[in-house]
């Protein structure tokens, strides 16, 4: 199992300079290479793979002082990662999406420094991180790092410097934990509605941080391209972002928690969640976020041996989950109440579909241990 600890780094005003430079000088072979990428095509209907650019490194470290500066392996990383962009745009492209081309990135949008293995280039001995060519930085360790090292990259936020590290913590099998199973229906009114009928308030953290947002955007529009001032306004946009993005995250933290300390299995609706981000209820699914949500607990549960299990949503807002009948008139969004006419079950709606969704899985569950039997 992957994890990724993140830590604040305290460069010295030298070391900050340095990394910096260092940046800069992989946003510039970022974008070198997207250009000539693009050339290729554009001129000769020519694709480019990883391969090419990254065999003209090796030369153009010999008369480029800043890639000299570099190290080698980090460099191929930000290669690899703009032939990710390309490879998930040629994806998007097959499967008839609208595609975003790969675009280049501004000093606004290129914040991270990778090193793909530890010893090349990069070092933590337990206080420091040492980079080559910057040296051995200061970190604060606020939490104890677990698990073998694998990859570290070092990365720009509003209020400073950061590294993360990404640990292989090996094969993590805990014994299945034995807490009852519960459903969990996501919604917008709240932000989870447990099958016990249990509810969670949204998360109101962007709205809430949206007026000093549109304040600190409309300083960046009214002022001149190209200026100090706007660029030192784009700076200060930063800081609402990065707060509204920490609020968030630890709010998904603290909810997926609690769930994984009282269940041993935890079923949710499979959600399509691109689906209904572009539609007219995106401010506030973009606000509740649930596939980072979903992500979070995914990965703590694995950590504490529950299971976590997503059914298919057909009719888990539409059937009983008492009887299982269907309604003759479908809900719509506005009927907030669950009323079935064949048994005379009334509950809150997002109660009954998370009751619909631990009733699904759970068969779902019983069928699979059945299988099982049958094959032994
Ligand atoms: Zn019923």
């Amino acid at each position: 199992m992957r994890k990724a600890f993140k830590y604040r780094l305290y460069p010295t005003r030298q070391q900050d300079r340095a990394m910096s430079a260092m940046l800069e000088t992989h946003r510039r072979l970022y974008n070198d290479a997207l250009a000539a990428r693009k050339q290729a095509w554009e001129q000769e209907q020519r694709s480019v793979s990883y391969g090419e650019p990254s065999g003209q490194l090796k030369s153009a470290r010999k008369t480029n002082r800043f890639l000299a500066a570099t190290n080698f392996s980090s460099c191929q990383a930000t290669l690899r990662r703009l032939d990710r962009a390309f490879q998930a745009f040629f994806r998007r492209v097959k499967a008839g999406e609208t595609p975003g081309h790969p675009r280049f990135k501004s000093r606004n949008r290129f914040a991270t420094v990778e090193f793909p293995s530890v010893g090349d280039g990069c070092r933590f001995d337990g206080r420091c991180v040492s980079f080559q060519h910057i040296g051995r930085v200061k970190i604060k360790l606020h939490r104890p790092i677990e698990g073998q090292i694998k990859t570290i990259s070092y990365q720009r936020e509003a209020d400073g410097w950061y590294v993360v590290c990404s640990c292989d913590l090996g094969d993590v099998n805990p014994t299945p934990a034995d807490g009852p199973a519960v459903g969990i229906d996501l919604g917008l009114k709240a932000f989870l509605v447990t099958s016990e009928g249990e509810r969670v308030a949204p998360p109101h953290s962007y709205r809430q941080a949206q007026a000093a947002l549109r304040r600190a955007q409309r300083k960046v529009a009214r002022r001149q391209k190209g200026s100090t001032r706007r660029a030192q306004a784009v700076h200060a946009l930063h800081k609402p972002h990065q707060r509204i993005g920490n609020r968030r995250r630890d709010f998904h933290h603290k909810t997926a928690r609690a769930l994984v300390t009282r269940y041993g299995t935890i079923i949710h609706e499979d959600l399509n969640i691109r689906g209904i981000a572009r539609s007219w209820l995106a401010k506030s699914t973009l606000d509740v976020a649930w596939g980072s949500f979903l992500h979070i607990l995914s990965y703590k549960a694995e950590e504490a041996g529950v299971t976590v299990m997503a059914v298919p949503p057909h009719q888990t807002t539409q059937a009983c989950s008492r009887c299982g009948a269907l309604p003759k008139v479908l809900k719509t969004l506005a009927d907030r109440v669950h009323s079935c006419s064949y048994c005379g079950y009334v509950a809150d709606r997002d109660l009954n579909a998370a009751q619909n969704m631990l009733r699904l899985g759970s068969s779902l569950q019983d069928k699979t241990c059945a299988d099982g039997q049958c094959v032994s």
